[in-house]
């Protein structure tokens, strides 16, 4: 079994499309969600839509938590609160509610899936290196461990050492655990605008990363149609 492990869609329709006709062209049969699903881009309701048909096991991310709710944006940076409020208007009271119920962290087949670590799930901390991934692992039980949050594709791997690992294909060992990050489908930031995603073969053990482009001119005018803030638009295009 093929499962594509999609993360931060952030409402990128295009970006979610292409990616998922890749997957299956690629034999992918089943799939999960790391959360951050809407936030930032023009497609809140289309993207959550898929991701719900899909039927697949989704966790929640900050994005997910703010929209589902009505928290306070006073400390977020005012770009990304500005899409949050834009993003909650977009929504219904079903599909906020949606959001707002999903769990923090889900145990699918042999392996486990949270947006941003599993120590402590709610504070919503960044896996940036090994020493941040060294928390993680104490609570993790499972010998794979996929997370997003930091829209960075990366591998932690721990068995005597700890290791950081470029995000290429990697084949499980056993004794050995992995925290792997899927990195974003809808804003990547490690200066790829192209959409990222893994895809893990259960059978064979192995978890391979994928790029794949698609029509960001299109995203781009979405986003400055819908009177979001150009800087949104820009970025995309640059991958940070
Ligand atoms: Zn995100």
């Amino acid at each position: 079994m093929k499962i594509a492990i999609l993360s931060d869609i952030h409402a990128n329709l295009e970006a979610l499309e292409a990616v998922i006709s890749d997957a299956e062209s690629r034999g992918c049969s089943n799939y999960a969600c790391l959360g951050d699903v809407v936030g930032y881009n023009a497609d809140p309701v289309a993207c959550l839509n898929i991701i719900r048909d899909l039927g697949c096991p989704v966790v929640k991310g900050n994005h997910d938590f703010d929209c589902g709710n009505d928290t306070s944006l006073e400390l977020m940076n005012p770009v990304a609160a500005e899409a949050l409020l834009w993003t909650r208007d977009q929504l219904n009271p079903e599909q906020r509610k949606w959001l707002s119920r999903l769990r923090m962290v889900r145990q699918v087949q042999d392996f486990t899936i949270v947006h941003a670590t599993l120590d402590q799930p709610t504070s919503w901390n960044y896996v940036n290196n090994k020493f941040d991934a060294l928390a993680n692992f104490s609570f993790q039980i499972s010998s794979v461990c996929f997370y997003g949050h930091t829209h960075v594709p990366r591998v932690y791997m721990c068995n005597e050492h700890m290791q950081e690992l470029p995000a290429q294909t990697i084949s499980i060992q056993e004794g050995s655990k992995y925290f792997i990050n899927a990195g974003s489908i809808g804003q990547p930031r490690d200066g790829d605008w192209r959409a990222s995603y893994c895809i893990y073969d259960l059978e064979r053990k192995t978890v391979e990363f994928h790029r794949i482009q698609y029509d960001i001119v299109k995203t781009q005018e979405k986003i400055i149609q819908a009177g979001l803030h150009q800087f949104l638009a820009e970025r995309l295009a640059k991958g940070d």
